[in-house]
């Protein structure tokens, strides 16, 4: 399962795009490495500025639930 290089969500493929259905972002199949680059770039550039905290943190928790909730599944 392919996980979105953003938020960690999980994304499903709706040709032709793979799409995050926890944020929204798409991307082209074969443009995970290079969207996972931009993300990176774009972390780096918004660092400092609050409202990036709170998305981030907002994110991690996300992410947070989302690994127990897969935990949960296995067993
Ligand atoms: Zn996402």
């Amino acid at each position: 399962m392919a996980r979105c290089p953003d938020c960690g969500g999980e994304v499903k493929y709706k040709a032709p795009f793979m799409v995050c259905l926890d944020c929204g972002l798409s991307f082209r199949r074969g443009e995970l490495d290079r969207v996972k680059t931009e993300v990176r770039a774009e972390q780096k550039k918004v660092i400092g500025e609050s409202t990036e905290e709170t998305e981030k943190k907002e994110r991690d928790r996300k992410r947070a639930y989302h690994d127990w909730y897969l935990k949960k599944e296995e067993k």
